[in-house]
């Protein structure tokens, strides 16, 4: 497991979120200064808590009354008075039109109701005049070379998926992302002195291998330590052949994992569509031909436009994807680039290439929430962790909004907010 488990059922372990909310947050705004403490205060608590133990399995309202409170305080020795968003217009909130007013009930760091009346005892925060969205979900990251989970959240990033990674990124012990959910696919299975081992990814970024054999093994061995998803390079002189990139696909689709390639020109990508992938890791530079794009009609694309420049031919690339159905994840290479948090450029570089404002959302809470199995995340719903971002307009009009929320809430505490601004970026392209 590595970070908060998406897998993990929601409404388990109220009170231990309560307080794990809190060390979170205090990491979320000293960032450097926190160790791995919170992040494996989470794996045991969540790994050790018996199912029908009292304080986990509280209902939401136990913690609402006036003595409530004070009960889950005394089992649980931390625990925080219920909050009342009111005010706000709410996007993602099942039950609710978009940009509706209803209150919001968070409890224990995930969000305990939406709609209704404010709960007797409860904090009230006013945000009349805001928009509250859900976090956004980073489908292309990578966390071990820039290790900045604490900036990404409070820049209102509440999910990352790692698209290449040593093997250290499923070692609770070693790695510490905070309330970050990560899924990650670890190293990617490449050819002998196959990319990126030659490059960026010296430090056990590519599991190089031989032959089909030793192919299946890789995607047994990761599949093993807990990857989500493979990352196959389909990039440069040294690559699989048809048939170990074949059996490296065939293996993952075996253990249900997917298969995400790494390809830029129009015949490595179609060659990888050929062959049965399932995800574009980025939005190929190279102008795509038709029977390309045909290949990959229906499947799934994650953006990464800004990361390779925004050119035309790639913006062009997408739109034509979408254009034949293809499911457009957000992402931008974040480790390769350097903006932690919401990205501007690539919003921009999403509207140019004909996504509105609501297709933006979409590209970066609901669609990835339900491709990679974010259940935490993606929606204002009861269950779902209460992590979203408070924006000065409304994104469905004004997307850049995105980028510079008013602040971010990270497991049912406030934080600044903003942080998706600074940096200059690397383009190294991974
Ligand atoms: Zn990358």
């Amino acid at each position: 497991m590595v970070g908060g488990d998406p897998r993990r059922g929601p409404a388990r372990s109220l009170t231990m979120r309560a307080h794990l909310a809190h060390a979170t947050i205090l990491c979320a705004l000293v960032t450097s200064a926190c160790g791995a403490e919170p992040a494996v205060a989470t794996d045991t608590a969540t790994a050790t808590a018996p199912p029908g133990d009292t304080a986990t399995s509280a209902p939401p309202d136990t913690a609402t009354g006036d003595d409530g409170a004070a009960d889950v305080g005394e089992r649980d020795g931390d625990a925080a008075p219920a909050v009342a968003i009111v005010g706000a217009r709410l996007l993602g909130a099942p039950g609710v039109a978009d940009g509706g007013v209803a209150v919001l009930v968070l409890e224990g760091g995930v969000i305990a109701r939406v709609g209704g009346d404010v709960p007797a005892g409860a904090e009230v925060v006013d945000l009349s005049g805001r928009f509250v969205v859900p976090a956004f979900i980073d489908s292309h990251v990578h966390l071990l070379y820039r290790p900045e989970a604490a900036e990404m959240l409070s820049g209102g990033v509440g999910g990352a998926v790692d698209m290449a990674a040593p093997v250290r990124i499923f070692d609770p012990a070693a790695v510490d992302f905070g309330a970050l959910e990560v899924v990650a696919a670890g190293p990617m299975v490449t050819a002998l002195g196959g990319y990126p081992t030659q490059s960026w990814g010296r430090d056990g970024y590519g599991l190089e291998v031989p032959n089909a054999e030793a192919g299946r093994a890789a995607v047994a061995k990761l599949a093993g330590l807990g990857a989500r998803f493979i990352k196959v390079p389909f990039q440069g002189e040294a690559q699989l052949s048809d048939e170990i990139a074949a059996a490296v696909i065939d293996e993952a689709h075996l253990r249900g994992l997917r298969v995400a390639v790494h390809a830029l020109g129009d015949a490595d990508a179609a060659r990888a569509g050929r062959l049965g992938a399932d995800i574009l890791a980025h939005t190929p530079v190279e102008p795509l031909q038709p029977a390309t794009l045909d290949l990959w009609a229906g499947k799934t694309v994650v953006s990464t436009l800004g990361a390779f420049g925004g050119a035309d031919s790639t913006v062009a690339n997408l739109r034509a994807l979408r254009e034949r159905g293809a499911t457009v994840l957000y992402g931008t290479d974040f480790g390769n680039t350097t903006v932690a948090g919401v990205d501007p450029r690539e919003l921009t570089l999403l509207s140019r290439a004909g996504l509105d404002g609501a297709a933006v959302l979409a590209a970066g809470t609901t669609a990835p929430a339900t491709f990679w199995g974010f259940a935490d995340l993606g929606a204002l719903a009861p269950g779902k962790a209460a992590t979203f971002m408070v924006l000065r307009d409304d994104p469905r009009v004004v997307p850049s909004t995105l980028s510079s929320p008013a602040s971010v809430w990270v497991r049912g505490l406030a934080t600044g907010g903003g942080v998706g601004a600074g940096g200059s970026r690397g383009g190294r392209g991974g």
